[in-house]
């Protein structure tokens, strides 16, 4: 079976047809570098992750960017207007006495650095909104020459009713007024969903990060920063845009927008939402003190893989909660699969097992089924294909897997057991069975189980 992908923008299950079959194009929408990033971010770029590694087993080259907003996002997208209240950069900045570059260099950091420790494929760029003002200027400039533009007190706005599409991926028509609007209305703009494009510098107040622009100084709205940089690093119609499922009513509407109204073409082909991470079946949030981070988990013993397994468990397009409990189970689950894998049997006649193969890309086709590919896993553990054979289907699984198998395959049995299994056969072969089976014993309380074969011992790790 080819691949499959929900696609958000038609909301059906369509066959994968990229532009370019030599080249898939790929973005994500990544982090606002504003604090530590939760585990709940990380499922989104789990998926991405798990998109890029299956593209790639159905042999596509993929192209990949990933951004980092480290300016423009503002706090009042939380209450329904993305363009209102403080930026989060400039907030964190003030709150911990520092830079915004540095507030943004420090969150970047931590954040790559656990994106590496959970073994995420690393897009081709991670591209920084600040590198891109000069590419966002341009774009608002070629929308402004088109006349999709406005300007009003706080800034140069885009103006939803001129573009006929608006609401084909939200399903919001530019009249209406966004579900979550908790905030008094900018009655300045012509409709409730019209976005600023650039944002003026508030007069009263000193701004880390502002630059001058043909309207004025200022920075760039939300929005504009993924147009521009998927424009520039990308072409003006890419294959696949993914996010969280929080960004498809405005953030990903207004992309389209924006980009379409520029280029005249189609966006993006495929729109890929990730459903939220939950904790204790509610809300996960850096006020409630249950947005936890990846140093969080493995403080508490729980390693990277252990958390990417708990992620595979649920499809992406499902919330997934996160319980303690939940992740535990996760962690038996992959040391179990460790400790199966260090006692199979290496051999030099190893097969890949076909059938389980088949079924595994099966799952990974159907719009990334990965509870039904970690099933698949788990029927070949327990199937009676030879020991070797399922380390080398284990190992291609991991692949996309990417729970590091391999540091599994093969044990070296130490020479202390290899000498007690020696001298018990030596009791066996004298009848003595009273000692024998206190070695065996002996071994056993050590991790290792022995095996009686016709020429000799096999020694296997304990499960
Ligand atoms: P932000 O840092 O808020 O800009 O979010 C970065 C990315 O993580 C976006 O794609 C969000 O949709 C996604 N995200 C944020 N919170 C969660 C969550 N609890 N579960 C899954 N994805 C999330
Ligand atoms: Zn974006």
């Amino acid at each position: 079976m080819a691949l499959q992908l929900y696609n958000s923008l038609t909301r059906k299950v369509e066959d994968f047809i990229p532009i370019n079959p030599n080249l898939v194009t790929m973005y994500v929408c990544g982090p606002t570098v504003y604090d530590f990033v939760s585990i709940g971010n990380f499922r989104t770029y789990t998926t991405g992750d798990l998109l890029f590694r299956v593209l790639s087993e159905n042999g596509y080259k993929v192209k990949y960017i990933m951004n980092l907003t480290d300016v423009g996002h503002l706090t009042g997208d939380n209450l329904g207007d993305a363009d209102s209240g403080e930026d989060r950069i400039e907030m964190s900045a003030e709150k911990e006495g520092k830079s915004s570059r540095d507030i943004a260099n420090f969150y970047i950091q931590d954040f790559i650095k656990n994106y590496e420790r959970l073994g995420l494929k690393k897009p081709d760029k991670f591209t920084k909104a600040t590198d891109y003002i000069k590419d966002q200027i341009e774009l608002i400039k070629m929308l402004e020459r088109k006349g999709f533009t406005y300007k009003i007190t706080d800034g140069l706005y885009f103006d939803t009713s001129t573009y006929k599409d608006y609401g084909k991926l939200s399903g919001m028509k530019e009249n209406e007024s966004g579900d979550g609007a908790r905030i008094e209305p900018n009655l300045e703009k012509k409709n409730p969903l019209d976005f600023a494009l650039w944002k003026f510098s508030p007069k009263d107040k000193m701004r880390w990060q502002e630059w001058d622009s043909p309207w004025g100084r200022g920075f760039p709205g939300w929005h504009i920063e993924c147009s521009a940089m998927i424009l520039t690093e990308l072409g003006e119609n890419i294959d696949i845009h993914a996010g969280g499922e929080d960004l498809r009513m405005i953030h990903h509407q207004n992309e389209i927008a924006q980009s379409e109204c520029a280029t005249g073409k189609k966006f993006a082909s495929y729109w890929v939402h990730t459903a939220f991470l939950q904790v204790d079946g509610g809300r996960m949030g850096r006020s409630i003190g249950n947005a936890y981070t990846l140093p969080d988990i493995e403080a508490k013993g729980f390693t990277p893989a252990a958390l990417r397994y708990f992620y595979m468990g649920a499809h992406y397009r499902k919330k997934l909660n996160f319980t303690w409990e939940a992740l535990q189970n996760a962690q038996n689950a992959v040391k179990k699969l460790y400790d199966l894998v260090g006692t199979y049997e290496e051999s030099k006649d190893a097969v890949l097992a076909i059938d389980f193969l088949d079924k595994f890309n099966e799952a990974l086709n159907d719009d990334i089924n990965m509870p039904e590919a970690l099933a698949v896993v788990w029927e070949l553990v327990k199937s009676e294909v030879a020991e070797s054979s399922k380390i080398t289907t284990l190992l291609k699984f991991d692949e996309v897997l990417g729970l590091g198998i391999e540091n599994y395959v093969g044990f070296e049995i130490p020479v202390e057991i290899e000498n007690l299994a020696r001298v018990r056969t030596q009791y066996r072969k004298s009848g003595i069975w009273d000692k024998a089976d206190l070695i065996r014993r002996e071994i056993e309380s050590k991790g290792y189980l022995v095996e009686d074969v016709a020429d000799g011992f096999r020694i296997k790790r304990k499960v």
